[in-house]
């Protein structure tokens, strides 16, 4: 479906559960070229917005009723709750998003004061590593923004409200990529941020001859909450065991001559290889956004494979589905690289592909993976869009 035909269906469902008419936002989700699972270390990432999204049609109320419904769930069900309630969350239920973010506004001193109708509608395959849950916390907080006139709040506030909400309201303890990318995104770019001073460049990511392929392996990260949460645990734990040498708050900080130096500081194996991924995780983001500079999409491709080994090896959260994905893709001609893109357990996979062999990977992969899983990877050609915007 175009955007055009989206909005039209949309307000549509509006009017029929809500009456009325609203206004429309979008928020996008994201792809992470290099640099998994740096974020919340303190290192750099390369993620991209999509065009792939969640839009919202809105309308401000005049008592203190919200009623939220999603094109993806249930039909459009509404839920309802009232300003004075609306913390009350059910566990794993879709409305904890928003319900996180009028939180997080709170917390900011931005309070939500009267109700509101929302219908959300996002077509990124939801639980696929793509951030469908950070496009929908950005695009609350910005439409929240826009009905309530929290003008104190910038473009960049957006991502950490919702980055807030998914922490420590809904409970997945994500770093600042996710919601920054949907956020700040620009069409054609690719952001290289560094996460602990929150520094960032946009670089065009219009490759010559090639493009960036994702391939959804269909299986959803059910896991991935808790198993996150661990990973983020045994880094900080790794953290303290290097402060007997190095006055260090995360593993981002180290360079890999030191960590090599120092790593049997670490006492636990498993530990030592989690840290290792993150600090040579962050050394190869660097590299590679370099080689970009240089156009030398070879040596970015082959850092994305090292990627992918170290997420596979080291910190562990790939799964099988996945590394055949990723390891079909590298026996192919005019694939530069390809590895597993998001938290990980399941998802997606990001490839960088030369327009002539795009069609024999897809072709193979599908075969391949058919045989063997009896399920059909889904693939998409993207391009960077646009960040969270007002439609009107
Ligand atoms: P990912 O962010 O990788 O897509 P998550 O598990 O973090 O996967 O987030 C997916 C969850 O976000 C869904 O299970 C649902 O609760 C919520 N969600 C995402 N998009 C929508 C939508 N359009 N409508 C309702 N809920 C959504
Ligand atoms: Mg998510």
């Amino acid at each position: 479906m175009s955007e055009k035909e989206i909005l039209e269906s949309m307000k549509a469902k509006f009017t029929e559960i809500f009456g009325g008419e609203g206004t429309a936002y979008f928020a996008p989700g994201r792809v992470n070229m290099i640099g998994e699972h740096t974020d919340y270390n303190g290192g750099h990432v390369f993620p991209c917005a999509l065009t792939l999204g969640t839009y919202a049609i809105v309308k401000k109320r005049d008592d203190a009723v919200i009623r939220m419904a999603s094109m993806n769930i249930d039909d459009a069900k509404i839920t309802e709750m009232s300003v004075d309630n609306y913390e009350e969350k059910t566990e794993g239920h879709w409305t904890n998003y928003t319900r996180g973010v009028i939180w997080a506004l709170k917390e900011k001193g931005c309070k939500v004061s009267s109700g509101f109708d929302v219908l959300y509608y996002g077509n990124i395959p939801a639980g696929s590593g793509l951030s469908s849950s950070a496009s929908l916390e950005v695009l609350t907080a910005l439409y929240l923004k826009d009905i309530f006139g929290f003008d104190a709040v910038s473009q960049l506030d957006l991502a950490y409200l919702g980055q807030k909400a998914e922490s420590d309201f809904v409970g997945m303890k994500c770093g600042i990529m996710d919601q920054f990318a949907s956020a700040m995104g620009k069409e054609n770019a690719a952001m290289f941020l560094e996460t602990d001073t929150m520094k960032f460049d946009y670089l065009p990511l219009v490759l010559d001859g090639a493009k960036i392929v994702i391939t959804n392996s269909m299986v959803k990260h059910e896991l991935a909450s808790s198993e996150y949460n661990t990973r983020r645990a045994e880094c900080e734990a790794a953290v303290k065991e290097l402060n007997k040498k190095h006055d260090i708050t995360t593993l981002g900080q180290l360079s890999v001559e030191e960590f090599d130096a120092d790593c049997e500081l670490i006492s636990d194996e498993t530990k030592r290889r989690r840290a290792k991924h993150a600090v040579y995780e962050n050394d190869r983001t660097i590299r590679a956004v370099e080689a970009l500079k240089a156009n030398d999409i070879t040596t970015f491709g082959k850092l994305m494979n090292e990627s992918h080994t170290s997420l596979r090896d080291d910190y562990e959260v790939s799964c099988p589905e996945i590394d055949d994905l990723v390891a079909w893709a590298w026996e192919i001609d005019g694939v530069y690289g390809s590895r597993i893109t998001g938290g990980g357990f399941g998802g997606c996979t990001v490839s960088i592909i030369a327009d002539d062999a795009i069609s024999k990977y897809q072709e193979t992969a599908k075969a391949r993976y058919m045989e063997k899983y009896s399920k059909e990877p889904e693939f998409y050609v993207v391009t960077p869009g646009e960040g969270a915007h007002k439609i009107g």
